[in-house]
């Protein structure tokens, strides 16, 4: 058990551009509750996004912890949770079922309407929250490094993205985006058999889209990436289309991008407010599908930990050289407004 007067440091927010690293008290468990010495945690773009403006769903009310992505070693198990012996590698989901809403009821918990998004990966110590201990707090493989398994996270949206745009074996899909999102989205998508053309800005991602495996990328040099995807595919458009981005500009070539009767998943996330017109007139006489998706379910986060422990998924190429603790302040305030790979936070 830690001492009750035991710091440690983590990194608080307080506002857009306003990150500290502040001393806290080592958390205590209390009932349910489990105490994690993070060995990882991963930056991630969702954070940068909530770093230059704020993300209500994300952080909640500031001051709020920080980062999401989390790996670790459990020091301290409150009464009910022993059964999480100290000692224990895990990776921490960042949010379960409540147990007890019509959305959590039906497997949907990341429309639950009390969502509280678990986050203090960029910390030397986190409280992972009973219902999350209950229901997403996951045991590692020795064989899994920590950097690996907390990118289970963005693997389970990823994950949950391509079920629910249905992906079949020999269909070809197109991912708009080839920052980390859209290459997890590549691996998940060639899991499933389909063909698939990388639509990107920067040459570095799609060249990693390339080494990944992708049939075809298509880069802001190459034209328009509408007509681009249109000749490679015989004029048709993609069966499926994602959105790994979050703009306007992006979404509406999604849904030019998309074939009669195919699937548009908007996956990036736009500002609150943003608006996007759409030709309605394509959507219904060519029945289109669009749909949004966001975050996952512990079953996809327990799916995406399985894919990277046997390999199936590469993790190698995600994550890119490491930072300690006390360098993500200026790290974020350095790179807010660059679009960067992963790194690794090790306390
Ligand atoms: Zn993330
Ligand atoms: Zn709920």
């Amino acid at each position: 058990m830690s001492p009750a007067a035991a710091a440690m440091r983590a990194v608080v927010f307080h506002g857009p551009r306003d990150i500290r690293l502040e001393e806290k008290p080592v958390p205590l468990p209390g009932p349910g509750e489990v105490v994690v010495r993070i060995g990882t945690a991963l930056t991630c773009g969702t954070d940068f996004k909530a770093y230059r403006r704020g993300h209500r769903v994300l952080l909640g009310d500031p001051p709020s912890p920080f980062g999401h992505e989390m790996a670790g070693t459990v020091t301290a198990a409150g009464p009910g949770a022993e059964a999480w012996k100290p000692g224990t590698r895990v990776v921490v989901g960042n949010s379960a079922p409540c147990d007890g809403c019509y959305y959590c009821d039906r497997g949907q918990n990341f429309l639950c309407d009390r969502l509280k998004l678990h986050n203090g990966a960029y910390a030397e110590y986190n409280l992972v929250p009973a219902n999350i201990v209950r229901h997403n707090l996951h045991v590692l493989p020795d064989s899994v490094p920590f950097e690996a398994a907390a990118l289970s996270e963005p693997l389970a949206c990823a994950l949950h993205a391509a079920e629910e745009a249905r992906v079949q074996r020999g269909e070809t899909a197109v991912v708009i985006g080839a920052g980390i999102m859209g290459r997890l989205l590549l691996g998940v998508l060639k899991a499933r058999g389909a063909k698939v053309i990388m639509v990107g800005r920067g040459r570095a991602g799609l060249d990693a889209a390339e080494a990944l495996g992708a049939d075809a990328v298509f880069g802001s040099s190459d034209g328009d990436p509408v007509k681009g995807v249109q000749a490679l595919t015989d004029g048709r458009g993609g069966d499926a289309v994602f959105e790994a981005v979050g703009l306007p500009v992006t979404w509406a070539s999604a849904l030019a991008m998309t074939r009669k009767g195919g699937r548009a998943c908007l996956f990036g996330g736009c500002a609150a407010g943003t608006e996007v017109s759409i030709d309605a007139h394509r959507v219904h006489y060519e029945a289109l599908t669009l749909f949004g998706v966001f975050h996952h379910t512990p079953a996809y986060f327990k799916a995406a930990l399985g894919l990277l422990s046997s390999g199936l998924i590469a993790s190698r190429g995600m994550v890119e050289g490491s930072i300690p603790l006390s360098d993500v302040p200026r790290y974020f305030a350095e790179n807010a407004d660059r679009s960067l790979p992963k790194t690794a936070v090790v306390p």
